[in-house]
């Protein structure tokens, strides 16, 4: 069956994915025998070639044939396979199908925990997927799961769940399915209800009329095809009628049922003789027929779960023999305690886990905010040791690191002083004093050129380093910064006070250090200050 080593990987998956849709029809019809070998040989071939989904579309196709005959390890054994391979590959449905066919084959082999365990995987799986079809079959499955578990309310549950993601689809038959999954999983939640909770019974009970209804159209019309299904609405519409306390009607359709109806599966059928004889028996009739019926085909079906463990005590109840008919009930609930603790422990290592993660996210997030704090921190304080704090210029840190970096493009320094300040501070106060030096620092700033450097020395003295001009062109920007000042409104600040600067003036030599050049600086400055303040003095040994 191996394709031949030359043909290109996709035709041979897809020549194997029609040999496995063959098979799966094979199967269908009960040629398990014949198909089986050829589907193990497929799965063989397929992880020879690496196709992991394929490997595990067909682990999971000989797992559905073993459940399908009664034979829950080998079931097992290949659903987990499939679950490997499927979550090698990355398909979440496929790997989520066959946990739910572990669940029931877990659920049907009384390990009523491991079954939940392999639920919760299901559930969790499927919560991020929103294909509509996954969701109907997983869901359906999970519904039978749930069932077997004798876990009702929760079938009901995931049986609405397959509903409402199988109307989407707008497939006759698969909706059919799933109409009667609602209403069978509804009908055993109510008797789960009735008695505690009697309103929320009632209301359920409304909600199944109209999925009873579209069953009730649906295999009308198959039946006028000369299909079956009519039983199965039957059975469902009787079991409708006698919780609704309509018996008369629902034992016209038992009667007919349990004698006529040949094709409902003995479960079912089971079912129905124990309702028939229940209705009998709470209208005076004798029930002893119909138990004896129920009490047979109870014992065919057995498979040992907790609703089968229901359905045996109440077919020997029915029959008056109530001792086994309590053994059986305190064995159902032994099982259905065991089934819900599971549930409980599941979900309360989700919890746990789910904690943990919290925990450790706000850890991480308070470590994170605690280090962006840290980082700001930092960045403030080197900030702060490069800046000055009364006007936020660069100081002389600042600078001194600004000029060691400077390239060797020849700069201009300029040392700037502001004239006869201690008189400002003097006759305006300290703080007029301090308000000046900010306000000087603002104006002379943005007289200047983005790349130039100005920096505060101390006191109110300020320092400007040019990149890249001549003396000349550095000359009528410093004549600019100092016009700024001289012709800036100042009465703002304080009536009659005027501000203006000195500036001296030189070139940095190349690989000069920064002492010299400001001792250059100011002596022009001085020399400006002598000249009567409020003017630019240019180094004359440094034209150009
Ligand atoms: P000149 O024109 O010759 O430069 O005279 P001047 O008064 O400006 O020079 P001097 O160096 O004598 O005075 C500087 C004054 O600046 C003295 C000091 O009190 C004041 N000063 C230094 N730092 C600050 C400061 O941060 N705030 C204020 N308000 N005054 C300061
Ligand atoms: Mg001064
Ligand atoms: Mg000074």
């Amino acid at each position: 069956m191996r394709a031949p080593r030359g043909v290109a990987a996709p035709e041979r998956r897809e020549a194997a994915l029609a040999l496995l849709a063959h098979l799966r029809q094979a199967f269908a019809q009960n040629r398990f025998d014949s198909a089986g070998p050829l589907v193990q040989a497929l799965h063989a071939e397929a992880l020879a070639d690496g196709e992991l989904q394929l490997a595990a579309e067909a682990a999971l196709l000989l797992a559905k044939g073993h459940a399908n005959r009664e034979q829950p390890l080998p079931a097992q054994e290949w659903a987990e396979r499939a679950i490997v391979h499927a979550q090698a590959a990355g398909v979440v449905e496929l790997e989520a199908s066959a946990w739910v066919l572990v669940a029931s084959e877990r659920a049907r082999s009384q390990q009523p925990a491991a079954s939940m365990q392999a639920v919760g995987h299901v559930l969790r799986l499927m919560a991020g997927v929103d294909d509509a079809r996954a969701v109907a079959t997983v869901f359906t499955g999970v519904t039978l799961s749930y069932q077997a578990l004798g876990l009702d309310l929760h079938a009901l549950e995931a049986a609405r769940r397959a509903l409402r993601a199988g109307l989407v689809l707008a497939d006759e038959s698969i909706l059919l399915r799933l109409q009667i999954n609602v209403v069978h999983s509804g009908l055993q939640a109510w008797d789960q209800l009735h008695e505690v909770e009697p309103a929320k019974a009632a209301a359920l009970l409304a909600e199944l009329r109209a999925p009873l209804d579209a069953v009730e159209r649906t295999t009308a019309a198959l039946h006028a095809r000369g299909l079956p299904g009519r039983s199965s609405h039957d059975f469902l519409a009787a079991g409708w009628l006698a919780r609704h306390g309509d018996e008369a009607a629902a034992l016209a359709l038992l009667q007919t049922l349990t004698t006529a109806a040949a094709d409902l599966p003995p479960g079912l059928m089971s079912d129905a003789w124990l309702l028939l004889g229940e209705l009998l028996r709470r209208r005076g009739e004798d029930p002893g027929a119909a138990a004896e019926a129920a009490c047979q085909l109870v014992a065919r079906c057995s498979d040992g779960g907790a609703a089968w463990l229901q359905r045996a005590a109440r077919a020997e109840e029915l029959a008056g023999r109530a001792a086994p008919a309590l053994a059986l009930l305190r064995r159902s609930h032994a099982r259905q305690l065991a089934t819900v603790r599971a549930a409980l422990d599941e979900r309360i290592d989700e919890l746990a886990a789910r904690l943990v993660e919290l925990q450790l996210r706000d850890e991480n997030r308070q470590l994170r905010a605690h280090n962006q704090g840290l980082e700001a921190d930092v960045r403030h304080v080197s900030l702060l040791a490069g800046t000055d704090a009364l006007t936020g210029l660069p100081n002389r840190r600042a600078l001194e690191a600004a000029f060691d970096a400077r390239g060797d493009g020849g700069q201009v320094l300029a040392v700037l002083d502001l004239d006869h300040f201690k008189s400002i501070n003097d006759r305006f106060s300290h703080l007029v004093g301090d308000a000046v030096l900010q306000a000087a620092a603002a104006q002379m700033a943005a007289s200047l050129r983005a790349p130039d450097l100005l920096a505060r020395l101390g006191g109110e003295e300020f320092v400007a380093l040019l990149d890249g001009v001549s003396l000349a062109d550095a000359a009528s920007v410093l004549e600019r910064v100092r016009l700024a000042l001289h012709g800036h409104d100042w009465a703002a600040l304080a009536e009659g006070l005027k501000v203006t600067v000195s500036i001296g003036v030189t070139r940095v030599l190349p690989g000069e250090p920064l002492p010299p050049a400001l001792a250059r600086a100011d002596a022009l400055l001085y020399r400006a200050k002598h000249e009567g303040r409020d003017r630019v003095v240019l180094d004359p040994g440094m034209a150009g």
